[in-house]
């Protein structure tokens, strides 16, 4: 008797996975952007980096570390508290790479300044690229990174702490922070009454005779296992910043109580804890009464990296759908070779050209605050719009490439579920959709003069695009409307995308030409792919895309 043929084992017309790449060198408007913003010179350091993050080994710990999430441990088997987060090895592979390679230190010296030059841009491409393959992780690298500029104006605390959070050493073990061969630093803001209303924390503290006693709780508190936290409280002169080690300074276990672990949609890999602090110590960051002025420094960092992490999820699920539509034949076509699939793809592809020029082009704004006042300005007043529109951007763009793939798109052996799960916590922390429009309002007001020169000088660069002299005319008097507040998204949105014109001129004239008829003049329909694109365009944009 014949043995029936099985043939539905033999897979055929399927993508071979996108792994073993180089993230940095496929990808032209990154290289590109990059250049543009003076980060040339590093151009084979992120490539060595680009191959790295591009292997199929990282691409396996990104997938084993959200597969097997953290856990819990909150008491010991003899009922002794431990407040331990347990982490996949994965979890602690991907800290180390991401360490090793300074994304958690890189934009600062040894002493804590920032490093000048191009360290930002350098910076933001590395985790921006590290963000297509595992975005968990990099919760933690972000606040680390982040903590100095709040940890600035505590020069004493700074000087303590710098040596541990300046190595690229990745040191897991649970010890007093200055013991270890580098650290990490998370922070906690939000309680159950109010997130974004920080003024409403109820968390106090009380001056001691070696310190201060924290007691109070935090709804969120991410990346638990970090070495210290910065947290708000209130002492007697108002809401206060603080240093809060997981280890006292005597090297006592410090009274921070874990209550338990979210349970999130997405950002799997990393925990997020609800957590108390039982008269827990602390150290003041910057003066009584100024927390919010304190905090601000570092979450104006953070907020800037939720646009680089929502712009790299949104490139990988680009460099996906491009890598699968160019394997998948549909009617004796490749997809990728579609007419209609052409339009989706290239206007994808355009989209992602201009978020990571537009991110770049804040990194460099940030590079150069320091010593410019009108780059300082463009940062207070472009970082929230950006965050605002590359991160509320991201989920239905990642829904698009999902589509791409079809059903393979769809389940979670490919990454694309991942990103998509993922990509709207970057809109929602950090400052949500609203409240960064709000923000943009309040850079406006409090800085009046330089928003008006900010502006000025994006309708400068972009004179001539099609729709731009339009957009300038109508943010200025949108944000002058009595009713600024009702309105503020239909200015800022458009902020942004004029933001996003002008810096691409400084990357791909074609380009800023494409994105302002397209977006700015608005011949563009709401989908992806509803826009009338010649096939030199269309061709151009895909080649850059992914070679
Ligand atoms: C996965 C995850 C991890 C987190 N990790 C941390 C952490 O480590 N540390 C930490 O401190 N926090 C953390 N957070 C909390 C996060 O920062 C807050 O959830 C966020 O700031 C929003 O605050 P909220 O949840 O209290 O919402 P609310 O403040 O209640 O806001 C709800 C909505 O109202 C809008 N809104 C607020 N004010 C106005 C207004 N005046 N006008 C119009 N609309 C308004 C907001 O935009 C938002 O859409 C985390 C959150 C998540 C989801």
């Amino acid at each position: 008797m014949t043995k029936p043929n099985f043939a539905t084992h033999e897979v055929f017309n399927q993508s071979p996975p996108f792994e073993n790449v180089d993230l940095f060198s496929c990808d032209r408007p990154l290289v590109e952007a990059v250049a543009a913003f003076g980060g040339a010179e590093a151009a084979k350091e992120l490539s060595e980096f680009g191959k790295h993050w591009g292997s199929a080994a990282m691409a396996a710990r990104g997938r084993t570390a959200n597969e097997n999430t953290p856990k819990l441990r909150t008491f010991d088997s003899r009922g002794n508290r431990r407040d331990e987060v347990e982490f996949h090895p994965a979890y602690h592979e991907l800290m180390a790479h991401s360490a090793h390679a300074g994304v958690h230190n890189s934009t600062w010296t040894a002493q804590g300044k920032p490093a000048g030059g191009a360290a930002e841009v350098v910076r933001a491409a590395k985790f921006y690229i590290a963000s297509q393959v595992e975005t968990g992780h990099l919760c933690p690298i972000t606040m680390t990174r982040a903590s100095v500029a709040a940890l600035a104006s505590q020069p004493d605390l700074l000087a303590k702490t710098m040596p541990v959070i300046a190595t690229r050493s990745y040191d897991p073990s649970f010890a007093p922070w200055w013991t270890k061969r580098g650290m990490t630093l998370g922070m906690g803001m939000t309680e159950k009454q109010g997130g974004t209303d920080v003024r409403a924390n109820m968390t106090r503290a009380e001056r001691t005779a070696d310190g201060y006693r924290i007691t109070g709780h935090k709804w969120f508190m991410s990346a638990p296992m970090c070495d210290a936290f910065l947290v708000l409280a209130q002492a007697e002169q108002g809401l206060t910043c603080f240093f809060m080690p997981r280890f006292a300074p005597d090297g006592t276990l410090n009274a921070i109580q874990f209550q338990r672990l979210k349970d999130k949609l997405g950002n799997r890999s990393n925990a997020s804890s609800e957590v108390e602090f039982a008269g827990a110590w602390a150290t003041p960051v910057g003066d009584e009464g100024k927390g919010i002025r304190t905090i601000i420094q570092m979450v104006q960092l953070t907020r800037q990296d939720c646009a680089i992490a929502s712009a790299g999820l949104m490139r990988s699920g680009l460099a996906h759908a491009l890598h699968h539509t160019r394997h998948r034949s549909v009617f004796q076509k490749h997809l990728a070779d579609q007419p209609l699939m052409r339009s989706v793809l290239s206007d994808m592809a355009l989209h992602v050209e201009a978020s990571i020029a537009l991110a770049m082009r804040l990194c460099h704004a940030f590079d150069r605050t320091p010593d410019d006042p009108a780059e300082a300005a463009y940062m207070r007043l472009l970082t929230p719009a950006i965050k605002y529109w590359v991160c509320k951007c991201a989920p239905p763009f990642l829904f698009e490439a999902m589509e791409c793939l079809g059903g393979n798109g769809y389940v979670e052996e490919g990454i694309l579920a991942r990103h998509y799960r993922e990509s709207p916590v970057n809109a929602i922390w950090e400052g949500s959709g609203n409240v960064m429009c709000l923000d943009v309002l309040r850079a406006l007001s409090r800085e009046a003069d330089a928003a008006v020169a900010v502006l000025q000088a994006l309708g400068e660069e972009t004179r001539g695009l099609p729709g731009a002299g339009e957009a300038v005319g109508f943010i200025g008097k949108t944000f002058r409307r009595a009713e600024g507040e009702r309105v503020a998204r239909l200015a800022v949105e458009r902020l942004a995308l004029l933001a996003a014109s002008a810096a691409l001129t400084r990357v791909s004239p074609r380009h800023a030409e494409l994105f302002a008829a397209t977006r700015l003049a608005q011949t563009h329909a709401g989908m992806y792919g509803a826009v009338d694109l010649i096939e030199s365009d269309t061709h151009g944009l895909l080649e850059r895309a992914l070679p």
